[in-house]
């Protein structure tokens, strides 16, 4: 692809548009090479403010979606335990991870995993931890996590991750069903109280239980 550094400056003024103006968040946007993270068949949309397709039948997120989850996760300090569910390509966890010092991430499909594994190394971001797992019981081992986020649409807030996050944390959500009316929730902890939030109406892939089976073939999406 030609001269991606006008693409990306063009992306960034979008973003700034359309009220992100984080300039933390800003810059790690301006960060990260997308064109890594997205498949060879959509190089030339790298850049473009949109969601494209990933293997498995599963989505990269549309960088202001990661712009905006990215903000409203509030990431202050670079000292941070940031959890997020749905590691996918791994592009918005390689976005959080230039604004803390680690990033863990669960991914149900082993191959997807194993892509973004390899899509961290080609964009140099080595402070990602990536976990093959069910992201519903999240990462007990490592909890509690101060900041957690979800990047596919669960029916219900997953108990687990309420439990895995620390007092004062902040968890990020899509929440509805496939397809239909989904809204994108901040739930903050406080002791034992849960107050949540309404953020974006939005649409993700559905956040499904249980590990992929190996060679599971594309949903049809
Ligand atoms: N954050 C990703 C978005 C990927 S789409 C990116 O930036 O590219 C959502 C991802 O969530 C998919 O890869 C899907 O396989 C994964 N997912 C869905 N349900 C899950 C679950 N229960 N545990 C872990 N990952 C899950």
């Amino acid at each position: 692809m030609n001269a991606i550094e006008p693409r990306k400056i063009r992306l960034i003024m979008e973003l700034r548009q359309q009220g992100i103006h984080d300039t933390r968040v800003l810059a790690a946007v301006e960060r990260v090479p997308r064109d890594v993270f997205v498949l060879s068949t959509f190089l030339d949309q790298a850049y473009d403010n949109t969601a494209l397709p990933i293997e498995r039948g599963q989505t990269i997120s549309q960088p202001y979606v990661v712009a905006f989850m990215t903000q409203a996760l509030a990431l202050a300090d670079r000292s941070l335990r940031v959890l997020e569910v749905g590691t996918g390509s791994g592009y918005q966890a390689a976005v959080l991870a230039q604004l803390v010092r680690r990033v863990f991430s669960v991914e149900r499909f082993k191959s997807l995993q194993r892509q973004a594994e390899e899509n961290f190394r080609r964009a140099k971001v080595h402070n990602v931890v990536t976990r093959h797992g069910d992201g519903y019981e999240g990462w007990a081992h490592q909890a509690p996590f101060d900041r957690i986020m979800v990047t596919a649409a669960a029916e219900d807030v997953p108990e687990a991750l309420k439990e895995q996050l620390a007092d004062g944390g902040l968890l990020i959500v899509p929440v509805g069903r496939d397809g239909g009316h989904q809204r994108l929730v901040r739930i903050q902890r406080v002791g034992q109280e849960f107050v949540e939030e309404d953020l974006l109406p939005v649409r993700f892939v559905p956040m499904l239980f249980g590990l992929a089976p190996e060679g599971e073939a594309c949903s049809g999406r």
